[in-house]
């Protein structure tokens, strides 16, 4: 993401400060400008006070004091529960950072009206009730149970996962969304089957293929970016999709705060300065490839910092020649939305 500086006295603010920390100037983000704007009275979202959303309000009247992420909201849990509220928070954020990245890829973002369009149900499971996050036609469900840390690693750690967080899981979702809207009947859709496979193969079949594989070794031919993603077509798609979306956001962080990657330093030849990696904070004009040839410095450089914290990788993937191609073809569908 870009960053962003305070209009009052040009400190660096994050994107989910509500105040700014050295000159106490009230702030708000107004995603029509991409900018933090200071706090206008009456033009904050509804949901500042109890979901410390810092978005300006929608002006439509239809959006009723919420801003354009708290709108796109159709389902919360009952605000008078404590643990949920926390829980909804946490979900909120992840996807304020998720519809600003959309607005900036210039991806179609349709409110949902009518059974029709973008929405999300976030749901906190009643004791003894399922909530399955997944998406159906334009309406994402996520269970904020996911917001809870122990809850979510313990997920991760017994499903296998290297990488399991609600920013995630909204990625992933959307690629959904963005599959029936940019693929399904579109003329790149021959080009998607040859890629990802033909996603009329049985999906509950396959769901339970997945979940029954204890050995997790379904990725292990190299064509899918995660273990999740062999499991369908559509899984696929989603799980390349979020991925597309973490990696446009690292190189525009990397080219927002100026980090470039030149090195290594301190070994012999050949492997003695061969990675060069720049930071791009609008990817329409590269190619996938060179996209990729950026990237490969940083996540080098991103895991080797993060082992120096005792913290595993940051970026605990890999891009092999198929998952490139893949992604490639993720790349000319954002360009031409
Ligand atoms: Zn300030
Ligand atoms: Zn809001
Ligand atoms: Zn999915």
């Amino acid at each position: 993401m870009r960053v962003f500086a305070c209009p009052n006295c040009g400190s660096w603010v994050e994107f989910e400060d509500r105040i700014c920390l050295a000159c106490d100037t009230h702030l708000s983000y107004a995603p029509d400008r991409d900018l933090i704007v200071r706090s206008v009275p009456g033009l904050k979202c509804r949901y500042r006070p109890l979901l410390s959303c810092n978005w300006v309000a929608d002006p439509d009247p239809e959006a009723d004091g919420s801003c354009a992420a708290c709108r796109l909201t159709v389902e919360r849990p009952d605000l008078e529960d404590e643990v949920a509220v926390t829980q909804l928070s946490i979900a909120e954020q992840g996807k304020r950072r998720l519809l600003r990245q959309l607005l900036h890829l210039g991806l179609p973002v349709e409110p949902r009206r009518d059974d029709r369009g973008l929405g999300f149900a976030l749901k906190s499971p009643a004791a003894g009730e399922q909530v399955l996050t997944g998406h159906a036609d334009g309406l994402i469900t996520i269970n904020l149970t996911e917001a809870d840390d122990a809850h979510r690693e313990a997920l991760r750690i017994s499903l296998g996962e290297p990488y399991r967080t609600m920013l995630g899981h909204m990625r992933h979702e959307i690629g959904h969304y963005y599959w029936q809207v940019l693929v399904d009947g579109a003329p790149s859709q021959a080009i998607f089957r040859s890629l990802f496979g033909d996603e009329r193969q049985d999906y509950s079949a396959s769901l339970d293929s997945h979940y029954g594989d204890e050995d997790g070794d379904g990725q292990e031919s190299g064509e899918h970016i995660t273990d999740y993603a062999t499991m369908h077509p559509w899984e696929d798609f989603a799980e390349t999709f979020a991925h597309y979306l973490h990696i446009a956001d690292g190189l525009e962080t990397t080219a927002a705060v100026g980090i470039t990657v030149d090195g290594p330093t301190g070994v012999s030849a050949p492997l003695a300065g061969t990675l060069r990696s720049v930071g791009v904070l609008r990817l329409e004009d590269l190619t996938m490839a060179e996209i990729l040839g950026h990237w490969h410095g940083f996540a080098i450089a991103a895991n080797a910092l993060s082992r120096s914290m005792g913290e595993p990788d940051l970026y605990p993937f890999v891009i092999t020649p198929s998952v490139a191609e893949k992604l490639a073809y993720v790349h000319e569908l954002v360009r031409a939305a």
